[in-house]
């Protein structure tokens, strides 16, 4: 197979949602693990709604996700260039003037549908004579321009949904140009796909429509149209739209709660497939398990409890090297070694070491049983001398049980308590030496 050419093309109209993260990651995964090229394309032909703050942003965040590109241009410096191929289309007969308004065209599809037929446009517009059209125009009326679809069965087969086909006959001609002259999405991705030499469009479901068009554009214009692969849309865990949970998120809000890039990229490159949901530590790892055929057809659910557990467990297996600096930011305490390991189990994310910082080296209130208080008291006693190490919670409660007659939970969790004020947390083992001697015994009070 020949390296594959991918583009992920966002408008920069808004931020960066989980949504176009996926298909810019499906576009990555693929291309990067065939040797192929990943191209990032800002679909900034609507210069009103785009902006360069959203653009800047959302560079931002593929970059932060490890989502780096080959190359990147805008659509609004290529301008020429879609004059040009309208220009080739106009003279091959394939894109031709209408002057209907909007509530013209909202009165023929009401004709045409209370008739039974569909909504499709008559083409009216390609009877209109040059005395029609010159009249139109003394009016004060703009043309808008509809490219001629060929009213064929247009056919691909796609990487994701299997044998497509689309009959053209049964859709309006899709307008390209609109009367201010501005273009539409569909015939600029197509000139920018050819002449990126794109070899697979791969996006959303929400565009296989498009497709059937833009299958014929190729044809007038390049010959022959890229490879196709549709990947369904994202849903919340209970099947609705996302909106209101994490995955409405943008990927800068995201990154503000502490999610990690590869906690984001394992769900979204696991959901909605064949494999297991599963984190993994590198996007190389993602790469060598992706393929096409193991994306489902069905709508893929995005579960923001599986983000928060993937999340978990790639900060429970992070080395201390790998989270040095931002440990260093939370508190100078925390940049130990021993402090990371002792903890890590017991953080979601990696802010969580901020509340074990304070646990053990600031000054948690002791919580402690009535029934537990004479025990507590007399613990202080059987700590072994020196300096604490990995080895004293296990001589301390050996000793504690030995002069008590404690055992089991009854031994452990007052001990817990009075030292973290928890219940849970971190093996004592771990937190006694962090406490340090000096703070055990003020705890034990
Ligand atoms: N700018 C389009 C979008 O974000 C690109 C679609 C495509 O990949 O062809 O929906």
């Amino acid at each position: 197979m020949t390296r594959p050419v991918v583009r992920f093309a966002p408008s920069p109209t808004g931020r960066l949602h989980v949504g176009n993260v996926r298909t810019a990651l499906i576009n990555w995964l693929f291309s990067r693990g065939q040797q192929g090229k990943f191209i990032l394309r800002i679909d900034d032909t609507d210069l009103e709604r785009s902006t360069k703050e959203n653009e800047e942003a959302l560079k931002v965040d593929l970059t932060w996700l490890g989502l780096t590109w080959d190359d990147t241009f805008n659509q609004s410096d290529r301008f020429a260039s879609y004059d040009a191929a309208s220009d080739r289309l106009r003279e091959m007969g394939l894109l031709y003037p209408c002057y209907e308004t909007a509530d013209e065209l909202d009165v023929k599809r009401k004709i045409a549908q209370s008739r039974g037929r569909p909504p499709v446009y008559d083409r009216a517009a390609l009877s209109l004579t040059a005395d029609d059209r010159a009249k139109l125009e003394a009016e004060g009326r703009k043309p808008h321009w509809r490219f001629k679809l060929s009213g064929e069965r247009i056919e691909w087969n796609d990487l994701v949904r299997g044998p497509q086909s689309i009959d053209t006959s049964s859709v309006s001609d899709p307008i390209l140009i609109r009367e201010d002259g501005s273009y539409l999405y569909t015939l600029p991705s197509v000139v920018d796909d050819i002449d990126a030499g794109i070899t697979h469009v791969v996006r959303g479901e929400d565009h296989v429509t498009n497709s059937g068009a833009q299958i014929e554009i190729f044809m007038a214009l390049g010959g022959k149209a890229p490879e196709m692969a549709h990947t369904p849309l994202l849903v919340g865990a209970d099947g609705n739209a996302l909106s209101k949970r994490i995955g409405s998120l943008s990927m800068g809000e995201l990154r503000a709660r502490g999610y990690e890039p590869m906690a984001i990229c394992s769900h979204l490159a696991k959901l909605g497939t064949s494999d297991n949901i599963e984190a993994r530590a590198t996007l190389e790892q993602l790469c060598g398990e992706f393929a096409f055929s193991k994306i489902g057809r069905a709508p893929a659910r995005f579960d923001d409890a599986d983000l928060n557990s993937l999340n978990g467990a790639l900060v429970h297996e992070m080395p201390f090297e790998t989270v040095r600096e931002r440990l260093t930011a939370i508190d100078a305490r925390a940049a130990s070694e021993a402090f990371w390991l002792a903890i890590r189990e017991n953080c979601t994310f990696v802010a969580d070491a901020a509340g074990w910082v304070e646990t053990i080296f600031g000054a948690p209130a002791p919580v402690v049983a009535e029934e537990d208080r004479e025990f507590i008291a007399g613990a202080a006693a059987h700590l072994p001398a020196g300096d604490l190490t990995s080895e004293s919670w296990s001589a301390w409660t050996n000793a504690l049980k030995a002069a008590t007659g404690r055992k089991g939970r009854g031994l452990f969790m007052p001990l817990r308590k009075a030292l973290t004020g928890m219940e849970h947390g971190p093996d004592m083992s771990a937190l006694l030496p962090l406490i340090g001697r000096e703070k055990v015994l003020q705890r034990l009070g």
